[in-house]
């Protein structure tokens, strides 16, 4: 009996992974997810066979092949399930619907201020519903919302332990989703931002995600798993002193990271716009220039200290981050100086995502358990 369970257990995560490795790959040959799953050819097919029948893989094509028979090609349907995000900031909501290989079908932000209202939380409710049919994906296909929320969530997902951000603690995360339809699951806003750059990406399974935004804050990834902390506090690089007593921080203390590198004292030299801002600096607009060069002067100690600490690929991201492909040359100058083994600064990545990161991760939460549900 138990022998048996055993067996469907390994068969069930067999399957899984197929699943995975196809929606990693695109479009895949047999021989190859054989290679890359370790799986017999035998046991790739039949397990293709079974995610076909379920409509989440499809035949496409044949691949040629030197010599011999062609090999046959499976494809994902991406979009034969999608998931919703919200993500939950002091003045705005961002919802995305993704596929199942977390690919963005659909972006919104709204100017939609927070506050703890029965009104709020019905307006949540109309964004979530309305999300469907502006993605165009038919609503029997979703697998539900994750909610991104700016602060702590606690292991279970059923309380919003702490939210400086919100003014909020030991709230019931049903609140938020009071008015939603379908499964709901809950996750902090940085640690969804981190596992929507690392998914899929083994060169990220330890990894550092540093969110960028109106606020400092980051996630911790080691072996492919979160790292939550003993309090589920983990990855607060915000708080991390950067100047002893130094400027003052929303937390309270002074000389915190998140008063030297939060994205509102860029967006605040131009009227609140952060575009406006990297706009002025492209235009080579002397003080917005000089601003620049001392935030990312204050982030490379920042940064530095991160890849001193974890010794793994850092990925900025947040508001900031979306920035930094363009404008994030001299950032990699000051690390590689400030590197102590060698002169380089190639394991700092930039985020993938330039929207929406947030709402995405927790889109990724609802996907997730649909694998698992397989
Ligand atoms: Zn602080």
């Amino acid at each position: 009996m138990e022998k048996s369970t055993n067996n469907r257990d390994v068969k069930r995560s067999n399957r899984i992974d197929t699943l995975r490795a196809i929606l990693e790959a695109g479009r895949v040959s047999q021989p190859a997810l054989a290679a890359r799953l370790g799986h017999s050819g035998p046991t790739v097919l039949q397990n293709v066979r079974e995610l076909m029948a379920l409509g989440l893989v499809e035949e496409a094509g044949e691949f040629e092949s030197t010599g011999g028979r062609k090999a046959r090609a499976f494809a994902p349907v991406r979009t034969a399930r999608a998931a919703a995000g919200l993500e939950i900031t002091r003045a705005h909501v961002g919802a995305v619907v993704i596929d199942l290989s977390g690919a963005l079908l659909h972006h919104e932000r709204l100017s939609v201020p927070f506050e703890m209202t029965d009104a709020y939380f019905r307006r949540l409710g109309e964004i979530a519903r309305g999300l469907p049919q502006r993605a165009g994906v038919p609503a029997e296909r979703m697998l539900g919302v994750g909610v991104s929320l700016p602060g702590a969530v606690d292991a279970t997902e059923t309380v919003l332990i702490s939210s400086h951000v919100l003014g909020l603690r030991n709230v019931a995360t049903e609140n938020f989703t009071r008015y939603v339809p379908g499964p709901c699951s809950f996750i902090n806003d940085a640690n969804a931002a981190g596992l929507a750059e690392a998914r899929g990406r083994a060169d990220l399974d330890s990894s550092v995600y540093l969110s960028l935004s109106n606020s400092v804050g980051g996630a911790i990834f080691t072996g492919g798993r979160l790292y939550m902390g003993g309090r589920l506090r983990a990855g607060e690089f915000g708080h991390n002193t950067l100047v002893p007593d130094g400027r003052p921080c929303y937390c309270g203390k002074r000389g915190c990271l998140d008063a030297y590198c939060n994205a509102e004292l860029l967006s605040g030299l131009t009227g609140g716009n952060l575009a406006a801002f990297f706009e002025g600096v492209r235009a080579g607009d002397e003080r917005l220039t000089a601003a620049w060069r001392e935030y990312l002067e204050h982030l490379a100690v920042a940064v530095n200290n991160l890849y001193m600490t974890f010794d793994c690929p850092v990925v900025a991201g947040g508001y900031v981050g979306s920035y930094l492909e363009e404008f994030g040359g001299g950032l990699r100058e000051l690390l590689a100086q400030r590197n102590t083994f060698e002169p380089d600064a190639s394991y700092l990545k930039f985020c993938r995502y330039k929207v929406g990161a947030s709402a995405v991760g927790a889109a990724l939460l609802r996907v997730e358990d649909f694998l698992l549900s397989l």
